[in-house]
């Protein structure tokens, strides 16, 4: 299959140049060519297999040109580590559990099949690769988890010191081996600019192989495809379906998209935010006013100007299918601490904040359709935001691997926040 850009039609390329290039060379965001359904054997099939036979067959069509089966096979095992419960929650709404990964939050699943890829195409370079990547948080552990111990990757996480939590720099600075962290005395925005400086530095490019794994490259949005299948697998066969997709820069939903294009029956999709609801408007008046972000409880959906909404206005082409296929609901940081709350009280479920606001729509879609089956991706593990949520449902138990981390010793590299210092670690 070919990719092209969302900016230029004309401009076909591999996956292994969207993968390695990242956006394409026109500033447009990587698509695929054309998506076919998925064959009739594969249906035929979809009940009897594994989670891994599932991926393999979605991942196959994309990655065949660049890949031999043993390795799409190997991709998708690194990819799905780990296992992705449907749990009921109540009698029409289910929770598409994606927080079991070494990270606890749904980045994990496209954070390790980037690795696996890259780790594949690593291999026919002469030189080692160096995925450098700024973070203010969450996207440096994904990362530095999914190529932890890939043959030929090196990880270089540069975060801004005292600025992220403790349960989250202790998740890339204490596994070593060939993942490194530099903690900048400075700001994210140091930490980005740094990045950028060293992308921009041709003599160093010359030395040094470096990539980006930036969210917007299609090796992250593509595996987000398998879960939906997954989530279809562990239901009775016709049901009809409709996902509720806490979103903020839209990855999530577009992955979505791509698997109904693939033939997955998506009745429809609701695209829930918090109060950054730029795309609930736009489905609503036609109106694109992309705004600076808001801080919420939900701050991982905290985007103004969502990144993939140029791959959905790409994939619906105009404002009217999009509003036909998706609906937006947008709630507050106190009807998300409501739902936590009182979805607790009811049934002992315990939501995070992001799965709070995909919960929220699913129950506010439900009153409409009070026959929908509707599933929420719970995309990340309560614990992650445990004062939030313990202030609604009292305390949230540890998993027993984050315990461990917590006591593991943290090993980085201070530098101040200037270019030469980023330099001479290389
Ligand atoms: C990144 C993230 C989201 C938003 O996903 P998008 O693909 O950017 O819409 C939601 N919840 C959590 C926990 C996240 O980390």
């Amino acid at each position: 299959m070919k990719f092209h850009s969302t900016r230029h039609a004309g401009l076909s390329f591999s996956f292994r140049e969207a993968v390695l290039h990242g956006l394409a060379p026109d500033g447009g965001l990587v698509v695929p060519e054309q998506i076919s359904s998925l064959p009739p054997s594969f249906w035929a099939n979809f009940s009897r297999y594994s989670p891994e036979e599932i991926a393999y067959e979605v991942a196959w069509p994309f990655l065949k040109t660049d890949f031999i089966p043993a390795q799409v096979q190997q991709i998708v095992q690194h990819t799905l580590s780990f296992s992705i419960p449907l749990v009921r929650v109540n009698s029409s709404i289910y929770s598409l559990e994606l927080f079991h990964g070494p990270t606890l939050a749904f980045k994990d699943v496209g954070a390790r099949f980037l690795a696996a890829v890259l780790g594949h195409l690593a291999k026919d370079e002469p030189r080692e690769t160096t995925v450098l990547v700024a973070t203010s948080g969450d996207t440096g552990s994904a990362v530095a988890h999914g190529f932890y111990n890939v043959p030929g990757t090196r990880v270089v996480v540069l975060y801004p010191s005292g600025k992220v939590s403790e349960l989250q720099e202790k998740q890339f600075t204490t596994l070593g081996g060939n993942i490194t962290a530099l903690e900048v005395e400075g700001t994210f925005d140091d930490c980005q600019q740094l990045v950028k400086q060293a992308f921009a530095d041709a003599d160093l490019r010359q030395r040094v192989s470096l990539t980006s794994a930036n969210s917007i490259n299609i090796a992250r949005l593509l595996p987000q495809t398998f879960y939906y299948f997954l989530a279809a697998a562990q239901l009775p066969p016709e049901t009809p379906l409709v996902f509720s997709v806490p979103s903020g820069n839209f990855g999530n939903l577009t992955a979505g998209v791509l698997a109904q294009r693939m033939g997955l029956p998506v009745e429809k999709f609701l695209a829930a935010t918090n109060r950054n609801d730029t795309v609930p408007v736009y489905l609503r008046t036609g109106q694109f006013d992309p705004k600076p972000s808001v801080p919420t409880i939900s701050n991982a959906m905290d985007v103004g100007n969502p990144s993939n909404f140029e791959r959905l206005v790409h994939l619906f082409g105009t404002q009217r299918m999009m509003a036909a296929a998706l609906e937006g609901y947008a709630y507050s940081d106190s009807e998300t601490r409501d739902a936590i709350r009182t979805l607790f009280r009811d049934t002992g479920y315990v939501l995070d904040p992001h799965g709070a606001i995909g919960y929220l729509a699913c129950r506010d879609y439900a009153t409409r359709h009070p026959n929908a089956c509707c599933i929420f991706l719970e995309t990340a593990h309560p614990v992650k935001f445990k004062e939030t949520v313990e202030g609604q449902v009292g305390e949230v138990e540890v998993p027993e691997r984050l315990r461990k981390l917590l006591t593991a010793t943290k090993q980085s590299i201070k530098i101040p926040a200037r270019y030469e210092a980023l330099r001479s670690q290389f």
